[in-house]
């Protein structure tokens, strides 16, 4: 008898709610769970997530884009500075023959929306309050055991997707082992609002103490990601909000006028985090629960949307959604492109902490041989929109 479920998705994020309305529309047996509540507004998360062309393309094939495009943001512009000296870097989206580098969209209605438009698909196969305990994986079918207040029942499925973040618990339950690094580093979030608004354009600014981004929201708003060691993130958290704005005016400048913070603060720890194995029978992960990365290069999201529109193509068409050979196909599609992602945003993060003199000089002149380099330029920007990465392992799937 076939399992109840051609996949089983742990984990209602950003990734995993997509993953689970792209493979109901492929027409498969999909059954979502999530240990939080179901979604009744969008929950604060300040954060402005920035959403690559490639991710853009992804969620307007879901029918998902017309439902967040009003509340998005294009970057056109990003000005890239080091303050210890003169290196700086300009991208236009217009160079690189793109309308934008980027869309800036709030995380809370992103996740908020996502998930609406997943439960109206999947019905009563999307289960909240219900926490994934463990998995058997069997021959022709993995069987999940799920815990929904005082109840625990099995469920069976072809295909486990974990979905579940970070931590992970699939993952961990598959033994899967993982290479990580902490940065040490909190990313403070903020939504703030400005006297000299620059339309369209996005500041990385790299100090000593770490990279400080502001990230234009529309009008006068922006979120500035101001990343810390532990201990002074910690601190900075419980300044009031004017000793706040004036943090950020002397480590940013006044390029932008004068700023007001417009909202509560959080923080997020920073690590690398990499699964050794995308796979285990019957079992995939996706999304961060694969790779987690420090969110400098704006890439965590838009490497999961790419894990989920590689999935999709690679088990659309299968009867079996788990077969072994299947997800061995999908695991080398993603490899080049899991690698090189977490490895930029590691690099910019490693190279841009660094107080050593020679390492500041080399960055400043990197940034300044850049900016003289149109050719160069142009390259970043395409790689960056994730088109060519989303072409390259859909493609290799593809039987
Ligand atoms: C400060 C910051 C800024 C960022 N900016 C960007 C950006 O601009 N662009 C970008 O592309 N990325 C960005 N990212 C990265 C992005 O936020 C993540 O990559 C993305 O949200 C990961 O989504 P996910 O669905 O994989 O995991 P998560 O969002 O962690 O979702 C995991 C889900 O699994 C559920 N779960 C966990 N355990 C269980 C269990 N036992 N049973 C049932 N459910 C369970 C959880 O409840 C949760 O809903 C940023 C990250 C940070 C920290």
């Amino acid at each position: 008898m076939p399992p109840d479920y051609d996949a089983i998705v742990v984990g209602a994020g950003l990734v995993g709610s997509c993953a689970a309305l792209a493979l109901h529309r492929e027409g498969r047996r999909v059954l979502l769970l999530d240990q939080g509540p179901a979604p009744r507004a969008p929950d604060g998360d300040a954060r402005a997530l920035v959403l690559s062309a490639a991710s853009i393309e992804i969620l307007r094939g879901l029918g998902l884009w017309s439902r967040l495009e009003a509340h998005a943001t294009a970057i056109r512009h990003i000005r890239v500075s080091d303050r210890g000296g003169p290196g700086a870097l300009a991208l236009d989206a217009r160079d690189s023959g793109l309308d934008a580098m980027g869309w800036a969209c709030p995380a809370d209605i992103l996740l908020y929306e996502l998930r609406v438009a997943m439960a109206d698909a999947l019905g009563e196969h999307v289960c909240w309050d219900s926490r994934y305990l463990g998995h058997r994986a069997g021959d022709d079918a993995i069987e999940i055991e799920v815990a929904q207040g005082d109840t625990v029942r099995m469920l069976h499925a072809a295909l486990l997707i974990g979905a579940d973040g970070n931590a992970s618990p699939v993952r961990v339950a598959a033994g899967i082992a993982t290479d990580g690094y902490d940065y040490g580093q909190h990313a403070l979030i903020a939504r703030v609002e400005v006297t000299r608004p620059q339309p369209h354009t996005a500041f990385e600014h790299f100090t000593r103490e770490g990279p400080l981004a502001m990230i234009p929201c529309g009008g006068a708003r922006y979120v500035s990601v101001q990343c810390l060691h532990e201990g002074r993130a910690l601190a900075a958290l419980r300044l009031d909000d004017d000793a706040y704005g004036a943090e950020l005016a002397r480590r940013f400048g006044t390029r932008l006028g004068h700023i007001t913070v417009a909202g509560p603060r959080r923080a997020h720890a920073l690590a690398r985090q990499r699964a050794r194995r995308l796979t285990d029978t019957r079992l995939v992960l996706i999304g961060n629960a694969a790779n987690t990365m420090h969110p400098n290069a704006a890439q965590g999201l838009n490497l999961g949307l790419r894990d989920v529109a590689t999935l999709a193509a690679c088990i659309g068409a299968e009867d079996d959604a788990g077969l072994a050979a299947t997800l061995s196909r999908y695991a080398a599609a993603r490899a080049p492109d899991q690698r090189n992602t977490v490895g930029f945003s590691d690099l910019l993060a490693q190279g841009f902490r660094s107080r050593l003199c020679a390492v500041s000089a080399t960055r400043r002149l990197a940034l300044t041989l850049a900016d003289l380099c149109p050719g160069a330029k142009q390259r970043f920007v395409q790689e960056a929109s994730g088109l060519a990465a989303l072409a390259r392992s859909t493609a290799a799937v593809r039987p």
